[in-house]
Protein backbone atom coordinates (compact mmCIF):
# COMPACT_ATOMS: atom_id res chain seq x y z
CA UNK A 1 0.00 0.00 0.00
CA UNK A 2 1.10 4.06 -0.93
CA UNK A 3 1.55 6.36 2.04
CA UNK A 4 -1.99 8.74 0.83
CA UNK A 5 -0.55 12.37 1.48
CA UNK A 6 -4.16 13.54 1.76
CA UNK A 7 -4.44 16.38 4.20
CA UNK A 8 -7.22 15.45 5.81
CA UNK A 9 -6.54 15.55 9.81
CA UNK A 10 -8.70 14.51 12.58
CA UNK A 11 -8.15 15.42 16.24
CA UNK A 12 -8.92 12.67 19.36
CA UNK A 13 -7.89 12.62 22.70
CA UNK A 14 -6.81 9.41 22.81
CA UNK A 15 -5.87 7.04 19.75
CA UNK A 16 -5.39 3.08 19.87
CA UNK A 17 -3.00 1.35 17.50
CA UNK A 18 -3.25 -2.22 17.20
CA UNK A 19 -6.67 -4.71 17.49
CA UNK A 20 -5.44 -8.08 18.86
CA UNK A 21 -6.18 -8.58 23.24
CA UNK A 22 -4.22 -5.08 24.35
CA UNK A 23 -5.68 -2.65 22.11
CA UNK A 24 -9.32 -3.75 22.10
CA UNK A 25 -9.33 -4.08 25.81
CA UNK A 26 -8.17 -0.50 25.99
CA UNK A 27 -10.26 0.42 23.44
CA UNK A 28 -13.51 -0.87 25.79
CA UNK A 29 -11.75 0.47 29.02
CA UNK A 30 -11.36 3.72 27.27
CA UNK A 31 -14.97 4.14 25.59
CA UNK A 32 -16.65 3.47 28.78
CA UNK A 33 -14.76 6.20 30.39
CA UNK A 34 -16.19 8.29 27.72
CA UNK A 35 -12.84 8.96 25.61
CA UNK A 36 -14.65 7.90 22.69
CA UNK A 37 -11.35 6.34 21.65
CA UNK A 38 -10.11 5.68 17.48
CA UNK A 39 -8.59 2.04 17.10
CA UNK A 40 -6.61 1.68 14.26
CA UNK A 41 -6.32 -1.97 13.78
CA UNK A 42 -3.18 -2.89 11.95
CA UNK A 43 -2.62 -5.06 8.97
CA UNK A 44 -4.15 -8.44 10.71
CA UNK A 45 -7.66 -7.47 12.48
CA UNK A 46 -7.58 -8.73 16.12
CA UNK A 47 -3.64 -9.67 16.20
CA UNK A 48 -1.51 -12.51 16.43
CA UNK A 49 -4.34 -14.80 18.57
CA UNK A 50 -6.81 -14.29 15.86
CA UNK A 51 -4.74 -16.94 14.17
CA UNK A 52 -5.09 -19.79 16.66
CA UNK A 53 -7.58 -22.30 15.78
CA UNK A 54 -8.74 -22.69 19.70
CA UNK A 55 -7.53 -20.62 22.77
CA UNK A 56 -8.20 -22.71 25.77
CA UNK A 57 -6.75 -20.46 28.47
CA UNK A 58 -8.38 -17.27 28.76
CA UNK A 59 -11.38 -17.56 31.39
CA UNK A 60 -15.18 -17.61 30.95
CA UNK A 61 -14.54 -20.09 28.32
CA UNK A 62 -14.53 -23.60 29.80
CA UNK A 63 -14.98 -25.36 26.73
CA UNK A 64 -11.92 -23.09 24.70
CA UNK A 65 -13.21 -20.39 22.10
CA UNK A 66 -11.49 -19.77 18.39
CA UNK A 67 -8.92 -17.28 18.04
CA UNK A 68 -11.26 -15.16 15.67
CA UNK A 69 -14.30 -15.25 17.44
CA UNK A 70 -12.56 -13.99 20.75
CA UNK A 71 -11.05 -11.36 18.47
CA UNK A 72 -14.76 -10.39 17.57
CA UNK A 73 -16.42 -10.71 21.00
CA UNK A 74 -13.46 -8.19 22.01
CA UNK A 75 -14.52 -5.82 19.33
CA UNK A 76 -18.44 -5.65 19.87
CA UNK A 77 -17.76 -4.97 23.49
CA UNK A 78 -15.60 -2.43 22.84
CA UNK A 79 -17.70 -0.75 20.01
CA UNK A 80 -21.18 -1.45 22.01
CA UNK A 81 -19.78 1.27 24.40
CA UNK A 82 -18.66 4.15 21.68
CA UNK A 83 -14.97 2.71 20.46
CA UNK A 84 -14.86 3.47 17.19
CA UNK A 85 -12.42 0.65 15.11
CA UNK A 86 -10.60 1.84 11.74
CA UNK A 87 -8.97 -0.48 9.33
CA UNK A 88 -5.74 1.38 8.63
CA UNK A 89 -2.20 1.62 10.15
CA UNK A 90 0.32 3.94 11.26
CA UNK A 91 2.64 4.33 8.71
CA UNK A 92 4.79 7.29 11.15
CA UNK A 93 4.21 9.00 14.07
CA UNK A 94 5.77 11.88 15.55
CA UNK A 95 6.18 11.67 19.87
CA UNK A 96 7.72 15.25 19.76
CA UNK A 97 4.77 16.95 18.80
CA UNK A 98 2.18 17.63 21.28
CA UNK A 99 -0.61 16.62 20.08
CA UNK A 100 1.26 13.78 19.14
CA UNK A 101 1.12 13.30 15.08
CA UNK A 102 0.45 9.97 13.44
CA UNK A 103 -0.31 9.61 9.90
CA UNK A 104 -1.39 6.61 8.46
CA UNK A 105 -2.12 5.64 4.69
CA UNK A 106 -5.20 7.63 4.71
CA UNK A 107 -5.21 10.88 7.21
CA UNK A 108 -3.42 12.68 9.99
CA UNK A 109 -4.46 12.44 13.51
CA UNK A 110 -3.13 14.81 16.47
CA UNK A 111 -3.95 13.02 19.63
CA UNK A 112 -3.07 14.20 23.26
CA UNK A 113 -2.51 10.28 24.12
CA UNK A 114 -1.40 7.53 22.66
CA UNK A 115 -1.83 3.67 23.17
CA UNK A 116 0.31 1.68 21.35
CA UNK A 117 -0.38 -2.46 21.29
CA UNK A 118 1.29 -2.92 18.11
CA UNK A 119 2.35 -6.63 19.10
CA UNK A 120 4.81 -8.74 17.68
CA UNK A 121 5.17 -10.37 14.44
CA UNK A 122 6.68 -14.12 13.40
CA UNK A 123 10.74 -14.23 13.57
CA UNK A 124 12.15 -15.37 9.86
CA UNK A 125 14.56 -18.47 9.39
CA UNK A 126 16.30 -15.98 6.93
CA UNK A 127 17.99 -18.85 4.93
CA UNK A 128 17.73 -19.21 1.04
CA UNK A 129 14.26 -20.32 -0.43
CA UNK A 130 12.41 -18.88 2.31
CA UNK A 131 11.51 -15.53 0.97
CA UNK A 132 10.71 -16.94 -2.69
CA UNK A 133 8.33 -19.55 -1.39
CA UNK A 134 6.78 -17.60 1.55
CA UNK A 135 3.01 -18.88 0.64
CA UNK A 136 3.90 -21.61 -1.51
CA UNK A 137 4.80 -24.10 0.87
CA UNK A 138 6.50 -21.30 3.26
CA UNK A 139 3.94 -20.54 6.34
CA UNK A 140 4.27 -18.81 9.66
CA UNK A 141 0.66 -19.91 10.49
CA UNK A 142 -0.30 -23.26 10.80
CA UNK A 143 -4.00 -22.38 11.57
CA UNK A 144 -3.91 -20.44 8.58
CA UNK A 145 -2.77 -22.55 6.16
CA UNK A 146 -2.70 -26.19 7.29
CA UNK A 147 -5.89 -26.79 5.45
CA UNK A 148 -3.81 -27.14 2.09
CA UNK A 149 -1.40 -29.67 3.00
CA UNK A 150 -3.79 -32.46 3.71
CA UNK A 151 -2.67 -36.03 3.69
CA UNK A 152 0.76 -34.37 2.85
CA UNK A 153 3.92 -34.60 4.92
CA UNK A 154 4.88 -31.79 6.40
CA UNK A 155 7.81 -29.83 7.83
CA UNK A 156 7.72 -27.44 11.25
CA UNK A 157 10.71 -25.60 12.77
CA UNK A 158 10.85 -24.80 16.26
CA UNK A 159 10.56 -26.11 19.92
CA UNK A 160 8.76 -23.78 22.11
CA UNK A 161 4.64 -23.63 22.89
CA UNK A 162 3.58 -22.39 19.63
CA UNK A 163 5.49 -25.07 17.32
CA UNK A 164 4.00 -27.76 19.37
CA UNK A 165 0.46 -25.97 19.32
CA UNK A 166 0.98 -25.35 15.66
CA UNK A 167 2.20 -29.39 15.00
CA UNK A 168 -0.41 -30.73 17.04
CA UNK A 169 -2.80 -28.63 14.73
CA UNK A 170 -1.37 -29.87 11.93
CA UNK A 171 -1.68 -33.49 12.38
CA UNK A 172 -5.60 -32.84 11.53
CA UNK A 173 -4.76 -32.29 8.24
CA UNK A 174 -0.84 -33.77 7.17
CA UNK A 175 -0.01 -37.43 7.03
CA UNK A 176 3.16 -36.53 8.94
CA UNK A 177 4.28 -33.65 11.02
CA UNK A 178 8.15 -33.65 11.47
CA UNK A 179 10.03 -31.13 13.78
CA UNK A 180 13.02 -30.06 13.18
CA UNK A 181 14.58 -28.33 16.57
CA UNK A 182 17.87 -26.96 16.96
CA UNK A 183 18.62 -28.76 20.66
CA UNK A 184 18.02 -31.98 22.24
CA UNK A 185 14.95 -30.56 24.61
CA UNK A 186 11.94 -28.66 23.55
CA UNK A 187 11.66 -25.51 25.46
CA UNK A 188 7.58 -26.06 25.47
CA UNK A 189 5.42 -26.76 28.59
CA UNK A 190 5.03 -30.32 30.14
CA UNK A 191 1.55 -30.64 28.57
CA UNK A 192 2.03 -29.94 25.25
CA UNK A 193 5.19 -31.89 25.05
CA UNK A 194 3.26 -34.79 26.86
CA UNK A 195 0.41 -34.60 23.47
CA UNK A 196 3.39 -33.93 20.99
CA UNK A 197 4.89 -37.52 22.13
CA UNK A 198 1.90 -39.09 22.17
CA UNK A 199 0.94 -38.71 18.89
CA UNK A 200 1.66 -41.05 16.35
CA UNK A 201 1.53 -38.30 13.13
CA UNK A 202 5.11 -35.76 14.57
CA UNK A 203 8.23 -36.96 14.20
CA UNK A 204 11.21 -35.00 15.73
CA UNK A 205 14.52 -34.27 14.36
CA UNK A 206 17.09 -33.30 16.54
CA UNK A 207 20.20 -31.07 17.49
CA UNK A 208 19.12 -29.71 13.73
CA UNK A 209 18.74 -26.76 11.64
CA UNK A 210 17.07 -25.69 8.08
CA UNK A 211 19.99 -24.13 6.23
CA UNK A 212 18.00 -23.93 2.74
CA UNK A 213 14.11 -24.05 1.33
CA UNK A 214 14.23 -25.89 -2.16
CA UNK A 215 11.77 -25.57 -4.40
CA UNK A 216 10.48 -23.65 -7.71
CA UNK A 217 7.02 -22.94 -7.54
CA UNK A 218 5.67 -24.92 -4.59
CA UNK A 219 8.42 -26.14 -1.75
CA UNK A 220 10.05 -29.97 -2.46
CA UNK A 221 12.44 -30.30 0.39
CA UNK A 222 14.58 -28.62 3.12
CA UNK A 223 18.39 -29.01 3.49
CA UNK A 224 19.16 -30.24 7.14
CA UNK A 225 22.65 -29.88 8.84
CA UNK A 226 23.19 -31.61 12.25
CA UNK A 227 24.64 -29.32 14.68
CA UNK A 228 26.40 -32.01 16.56
CA UNK A 229 27.43 -34.04 13.51
CA UNK A 230 27.69 -31.05 11.06
CA UNK A 231 26.39 -33.37 8.36
CA UNK A 232 23.80 -32.47 5.75
CA UNK A 233 20.64 -34.69 4.69
CA UNK A 234 17.76 -33.75 2.48
CA UNK A 235 14.23 -34.09 3.44
CA UNK A 236 11.40 -33.78 1.21
CA UNK A 237 8.29 -32.09 2.43
CA UNK A 238 5.53 -30.36 0.78
CA UNK A 239 5.56 -27.25 3.18
CA UNK A 240 7.73 -25.71 6.03
CA UNK A 241 5.85 -24.01 9.17
CA UNK A 242 8.41 -21.85 10.40
CA UNK A 243 7.51 -21.38 14.19
CA UNK A 244 10.71 -19.64 16.39
CA UNK A 245 9.18 -16.77 18.42
CA UNK A 246 8.63 -13.00 17.37
CA UNK A 247 10.37 -9.99 16.95
CA UNK A 248 7.94 -6.57 18.38
CA UNK A 249 6.54 -4.40 15.88
CA UNK A 250 8.18 -1.15 17.05
CA UNK A 251 9.84 -0.13 13.87
CA UNK A 252 7.81 3.70 13.83
CA UNK A 253 9.01 4.17 17.50
CA UNK A 254 13.33 3.71 17.27
CA UNK A 255 14.79 6.90 18.54
CA UNK A 256 11.75 8.22 19.79
CA UNK A 257 10.84 5.81 22.40
CA UNK A 258 12.98 4.17 24.42
CA UNK A 259 13.26 0.10 23.55
CA UNK A 260 14.95 -2.94 25.22
CA UNK A 261 17.70 -4.65 23.37
CA UNK A 262 15.04 -6.54 21.62
CA UNK A 263 13.15 -3.63 20.16
CA UNK A 264 10.18 -4.16 22.92
CA UNK A 265 9.08 -0.67 24.22
CA UNK A 266 10.18 -0.40 27.83
CA UNK A 267 6.95 0.50 30.01
CA UNK A 268 6.62 1.02 33.59
CA UNK A 269 4.63 -1.21 35.85
CA UNK A 270 1.52 1.46 34.87
CA UNK A 271 2.08 0.92 30.88
CA UNK A 272 3.40 4.37 31.10
CA UNK A 273 6.23 4.72 28.01
CA UNK A 274 9.55 7.18 28.64
CA UNK A 275 7.11 10.02 27.13
CA UNK A 276 3.81 11.17 29.31
CA UNK A 277 0.83 10.32 27.71
CA UNK A 278 2.34 7.75 25.52
CA UNK A 279 1.05 3.80 26.86
CA UNK A 280 2.17 0.52 25.53
CA UNK A 281 0.41 -2.76 26.81
CA UNK A 282 0.20 -6.36 25.31
CA UNK A 283 3.07 -8.19 23.68
CA UNK A 284 5.09 -4.97 22.33
CA UNK A 285 5.51 -3.92 25.84
CA UNK A 286 5.74 -8.26 27.11
CA UNK A 287 8.35 -11.00 25.85
CA UNK A 288 7.86 -12.31 28.42
CA UNK A 289 4.26 -13.84 29.15
CA UNK A 290 2.57 -12.62 25.56
CA UNK A 291 -1.20 -14.37 26.54
CA UNK A 292 -4.53 -13.31 25.50
CA UNK A 293 -5.21 -12.38 29.20
CA UNK A 294 -2.30 -10.74 30.43
CA UNK A 295 -2.31 -8.49 26.83
CA UNK A 296 -6.33 -7.75 27.64
CA UNK A 297 -5.02 -6.58 31.20
CA UNK A 298 -2.21 -4.06 30.06
CA UNK A 299 -4.38 -2.68 27.80
CA UNK A 300 -7.28 -2.21 30.39
CA UNK A 301 -4.25 -0.78 32.58
CA UNK A 302 -3.02 1.46 29.77
CA UNK A 303 -6.52 3.15 29.05
CA UNK A 304 -6.99 3.89 32.94
CA UNK A 305 -3.91 5.12 32.93
CA UNK A 306 -4.77 7.44 29.62
CA UNK A 307 -8.05 8.37 31.59
CA UNK A 308 -5.92 9.84 34.22
CA UNK A 309 -3.34 11.33 32.70
CA UNK A 310 -6.10 13.19 30.01
CA UNK A 311 -8.30 14.27 33.30
CA UNK A 312 -4.92 15.65 34.57
CA UNK A 313 -4.42 17.51 31.02
CA UNK A 314 -7.32 18.64 31.74
CA UNK A 315 -7.09 20.45 34.90
CA UNK A 316 -3.88 21.91 34.07
CA UNK A 317 -5.17 23.48 30.68
P1 LIG B 1 9.66 -19.25 22.08
O1 LIG B 1 9.18 -19.75 23.40
O2 LIG B 1 10.63 -18.12 22.05
O3 LIG B 1 10.28 -20.50 21.31
C1 LIG B 1 10.93 -20.34 20.09
C2 LIG B 1 11.51 -21.68 19.68
O4 LIG B 1 12.12 -21.53 18.41
C3 LIG B 1 12.58 -22.18 20.64
O5 LIG B 1 12.46 -23.57 20.80
C4 LIG B 1 13.87 -21.79 19.94
O6 LIG B 1 14.92 -22.69 20.20
C5 LIG B 1 13.50 -21.89 18.49
N1 LIG B 1 14.25 -20.93 17.66
C6 LIG B 1 14.40 -19.59 17.84
N2 LIG B 1 15.12 -19.04 16.84
C7 LIG B 1 15.43 -20.07 16.01
C8 LIG B 1 16.15 -20.15 14.79
N3 LIG B 1 16.68 -19.06 14.22
N4 LIG B 1 16.27 -21.36 14.20
C9 LIG B 1 15.72 -22.47 14.77
N5 LIG B 1 15.02 -22.46 15.91
C10 LIG B 1 14.87 -21.26 16.53
O7 LIG B 1 8.47 -18.78 21.14
P2 LIG B 1 6.95 -19.31 21.06
O8 LIG B 1 6.89 -20.77 21.02
O9 LIG B 1 6.36 -18.51 19.95
O10 LIG B 1 6.31 -18.82 22.43
C11 LIG B 1 6.37 -17.43 22.79
C12 LIG B 1 5.71 -17.21 24.15
O11 LIG B 1 4.31 -17.45 24.01
C13 LIG B 1 6.21 -18.17 25.21
O12 LIG B 1 6.28 -17.47 26.43
C14 LIG B 1 5.16 -19.24 25.26
O13 LIG B 1 5.07 -19.87 26.52
C15 LIG B 1 3.90 -18.44 24.92
N6 LIG B 1 2.89 -19.33 24.29
C16 LIG B 1 2.05 -20.00 25.11
C17 LIG B 1 1.11 -20.86 24.59
C18 LIG B 1 0.19 -21.59 25.50
O14 LIG B 1 0.24 -21.32 26.70
N7 LIG B 1 -0.63 -22.50 25.05
C19 LIG B 1 1.04 -21.07 23.20
C20 LIG B 1 1.92 -20.39 22.38
C21 LIG B 1 2.87 -19.53 22.95
P3 LIG B 1 15.59 -22.76 21.65
O15 LIG B 1 14.62 -23.52 22.51
O16 LIG B 1 16.88 -23.48 21.40
O17 LIG B 1 15.81 -21.34 22.08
Amino acid sequence: MAENNSNTIEERDLLILGSGPAGLSAALYAARAELMPLLLTGMILHGQASTTDTIENYPGFPEGVGGSELGQLFQTQAERFGAEIVMDMATSVDLRQRPFVIKTYSKEYRAKSLIISTGASPKKLDVPGEKALTGRGVSYCGTCDGWFFKDKDIVLVGGGDSALEEGLFLTRFARSVTIIHRRDSLRAGALLQKRAFANPKIKFIWDSVVTEIIGDDAVKAVRIKNLKTNQESIQETSAVFVTIGHRPNSELFVDQLELDELGYIKVDKYMHTNIPGVFAGGEIADPHYRQVITSAGMGAAAAIEATRYLENLEDTE
